[in-house]
């Protein structure tokens, strides 16, 4: 349970209380998790990321930089959010846990289900930790770098306006995701990312180089995904329905783009 909640007021000060605590302590964003049933936490010291003053959304030289503490809901009332990843946000039900949860939990939580990353990863994110260091979010999530010791800033979208369509599979809005799934154009290449329906969110770089679409994407998506026979549904159904929202994800890219060309 815990007993101490530190707020420290800059990133420095953050660090210095972590490496004083070491692994009594643990950095607290929106506390959505930390402070929820079966996943609450059993350190004793909280430190608040609240006032370190990373919840801006910035544009620089053409990218975009989210702070950590951004909320999802901030994501959606801002503009400069790319539509995919605004989208991605409202999956989240809840505007209570929209206005808590935080881009930089979402990403370190290490859930389950995580209905923002296929987005991310789709549009190529990076992670930005406070010693400087930049990693590809996909090295990140694989446990390069360990979460609870690291604390991260940011999140740099390289190409903001690259397109890219999401999609979220459940039996209802509140219900559990059965997966989400996005697929981003970077010129001609595809770059797919899909979560719920592997161990956990990835690229799928394998079906990506092939350049597929339609039926052959629907059929190599969902021999590439490797679900669990669960309450969400059969391994049959969700290899079915992986392979269906991927190529109807990019079926939807390609006509917006057609679209374009034929307005121009
Ligand atoms: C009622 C409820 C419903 C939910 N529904 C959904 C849903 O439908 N779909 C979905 O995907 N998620 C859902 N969630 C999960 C929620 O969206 C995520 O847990 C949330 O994004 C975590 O963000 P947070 O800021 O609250 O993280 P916290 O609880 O503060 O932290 C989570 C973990 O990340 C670490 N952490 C947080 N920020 C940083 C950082 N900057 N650097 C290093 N480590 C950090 C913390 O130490 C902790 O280990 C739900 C949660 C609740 C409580």
């Amino acid at each position: 349970m815990i007993e101490q909640f530190l707020k420290p007021a800059s990133v420095d000060e953050a660090i210095r209380l972590k490496s004083q605590y070491k692994d009594e302590a643990v950095f607290m964003a929106g506390g959505s998790k930390l402070n929820a049933t079966p996943t609450r936490t059993d350190k004793k010291v909280a430190i608040s990321l609240a006032g370190l003053g990373l919840n801006e959304i910035k544009e620089q030289g053409g990218q975009l930089h989210i702070g950590a503490t951004v909320s999802l809901q901030q994501l959606i009332d801002d503009p400069r959010t790319p539509p995919a990843l605004r989208e991605a946000a409202g999956f989240i039900y809840s505007r209570n846990v929209r206005n808590q949860a935080t881009l930089g939990g979402e990403m370190c939580a290490r859930q389950e289900e995580a209905v923002l990353l296929p987005v991310l990863l789709a549009m190529e994110a990076r992670v930005v930790f406070a010693d400087g260091q930049v990693s590809e979010l996909e090295s990140f999530l694989d446990g390069v770098r360990n979460s609870s010791a690291s604390l991260v800033i940011g999140v740099i979208l390289p190409e903001p306006d690259r397109p890219c369509a999401t999609r979220k599979i459940a039996r209802s809005a509140a219900g559990l995701t059965v997966l989400s799934a996005a697929v981003a154009l970077n010129g001609e290449v595809q770059r797919i990312a899909i979560e719920g329906v592997v161990p956990r969110a990835v690229r799928l770089r394998e079906v990506e180089k092939k350049g597929l679409a339609e039926v052959p994407l629907e059929l190599a998506v969902s021999e590439a995904v490797a679900p669990r026979d669960d309450v969400r549904g059969s391994v049959a159904y969700k290899r079915y329905i992986a392979g269906v929202v991927v190529a109807d994800l990019l079926a939807d890219l390609l006509a917006d783009r057609q679209q374009m060309t034929k307005e121009k």
